[in-house]
């Protein structure tokens, strides 16, 4: 257990995300003391391993890290720091300057407690590439830039070269947007084969909700009339079907949710449009054909492993050789984009079987890669799975990051989108590669969080992004049936959300 005691108010999360991206397995209690309390408090404290951070007139902080052997003395040597920023980082105009001076003198002595530093330095955000492209977009160099993500952020070297490389490549895809005035559109079907062991999306056996389907695409047509209603028949710049698992709808719905989308909107005008074929289980040659008749321009397969023992234990009830089929499947249908997602860290995974997942990537050559590292969220099984199973780790490791980032680019793909999750396997990033031209331009959309996006269906975030920098949002209720039973309450929420959205 880490206690951390703070003296200003909202630096909480800041501190608690950072505490915990060096110590994941530990639990962190951050606790405000106002100014005056703190020595009182120190004294109730029972320190163990007290390591006293003082940010001047920033903060106050002190954590304690229990010591399971008892070594009650300990502060007063290895651990006895006490840090200090130097009154220039603290004076330093802005709240934020002065809240990264903070997360600097907690990084640095976390660091020397545990012996760790951290890919990402002190940002436990998501979009970390977002600092780089407003630097970029300033008019800094890359050294510039670099130097900014070296001394402020304290970011490796990797990952500020990546982060960099990743902004210019967003800056040239997005020359094809209308930022403020288009819109990307999200259809989230929230049926899958099985429920995999890590997911926490919004995810239904279809066998057993099959009888709900018909519903279901009845309340997306009422979305979709919505965002015709909104955009004024305006077209989005791109389409993104995801879920959940869209290839679990027979070739017939998928027809006729489809065809209900070509009647709204012109699709000469989209860039691209893409549909989430994630399962290879829920393929089959004529959802393909239908798929490519209806001017699908993208999809994606998923192997998440090519190792079978793997894809048993996380239940997704599919083999290697059935992926291979599905991937050579769609190829002989006419797919020329085909996106595969794979994992690592997953469970009893290391590098070897990393090594293996990329040799048999790089056979079918994909046009895009998108490479996770494992998220353990509290509301998926695999936490659970992960308690109970004491020998089994999910591990990730700068060298697994390194063999599939060398393997994408063999492949002739660049990384060109890269978001962060909270709870990763080794605190590292999910990345997308891709060969030139294809790019998934709604992924960077929706993670950079570049355009408004109209989201229909269980379990989806629409969120409207205004020119000053302001973006507000609105949930779809996850669960399935509550979603059709409260659609007119979410369908108003969404008309308020982009009232006058056209003429911006
Ligand atoms: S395929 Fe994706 S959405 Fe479906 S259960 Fe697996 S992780 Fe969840």
């Amino acid at each position: 257990m880490i206690h951390a005691y703070v003296n200003r108010d909202n630096l909480e999360y800041d501190i608690y995300a950072l505490l915990k991206a060096f110590y994941p397995e530990e639990e962190v209690n951050i606790c405000v003391i106002h100014d005056g309390e703190a020595e009182k408090e120190s004294v109730r404290v029972p320190s163990f391993y007290d390591v006293r951070l003082y940010t001047d007139k920033v903060s106050c902080l002190y954590y304690e890290v229990n010591d399971s052997s008892g070594g009650g003395e300990a502060e007063n040597g290895f651990f006895g720091n006490a840090i200090h920023c130097s009154s220039e980082e603290i004076l330093a105009p802005g709240r934020a300057v002065a809240k990264d001076a903070m997360k600097r003198c907690i990084y640095r002595c976390a660091s020397e407690v545990s012996g760790r530093t951290l890919p990402w330095g002190i940002l436990t955000g998501i979009r970390p590439v977002k600092l780089a492209m407003a630097r970029i977009n300033a008019g800094d160099t890359d050294e510039e830039t670099g130097k900014l993500l070296t001394y402020r952020y304290l970011m490796s070297e990797e990952k500020k070269k990546l982060s960099i490389e990743i902004a210019h490549k967003e800056k040239e895809i997005l020359k094809k947007i209308d930022r403020y005035g288009g819109y990307s559109l999200y259809i989230g079907i929230p049926f899958c084969p099985t429920t995999c062991l890590y997911c926490s999306f919004t995810s239904y056996p279809i066998a057993k909700y099959a009888s709900l389907v018909d519903d279901y695409l009845a309340a997306l047509k009422k979305e979709l009339d919505l965002t015709n209603e909104i955009f004024k028949g305006k077209s989005p710049d791109s389409v993104y079907i995801g879920g959940g698992t869209p290839t679990t709808l027979t070739p017939e719905k998928l027809k006729e949710l489809i065809g209900y989308l070509k009647n709204l909107f012109d699709f000469d005008k989209i860039l691209e449009f893409t549909v989430e074929a994630g399962r290879p289980d829920s393929i089959d040659k004529e959802k393909l054909v239908t798929l490519k008749q209806l001017g699908v321009t993208r999809i994606s397969i998923n192997p998440q492993t090519m190792n079978d023992a793997t894809l048993k234990l996380i239940g997704r009830r599919h083999t290697v050789e059935q992926f291979k089929d599905a991937f050579q499947l769609a190829r002989e249908c006419g797919f020329e984009n085909i996106n595969a997602d794979m994992i690592l860290g997953l469970p009893g995974e290391g590098l070897n079987e990393v090594e293996h997942t990329m040799e048999g990537l790089k056979e079918l050559a994909p046009d895009s890669i998108t490479v996770h590292s494992m998220a353990i969220k509290r509301a998926a099984g695999m936490a659970e799975y992960l308690k109970e199973h004491d020998e089994i780790k999910s591990i990730n490791t700068p060298e697994m990051l390194g063999c599939a980032d060398r393997a994408a680019r063999e492949l002739g793909m660049k990384p060109y989108y890269l978001y962060r999750q909270k709870n990763m396997a080794g605190n590292f990033e999910n990345v997308g590669y891709a060969k030139a031209g294809c790019e998934g331009i709604y992924n960077i959309l929706i993670m950079e969080e570049l355009q408004s996006i109209m989201a229909c269906g269980a379990g989806t975030v629409s969120k409207r992004v205004y020119e000053d920098g302001l973006i507000t949002r609105c949930d779809n209720v996850k669960d399935v049936e509550l979603y059709l039973n409260r659609l007119e309450e979410m369908l108003e929420r969404k008309r308020k959300l982009f009232l006058n959205f056209s003429g911006e």
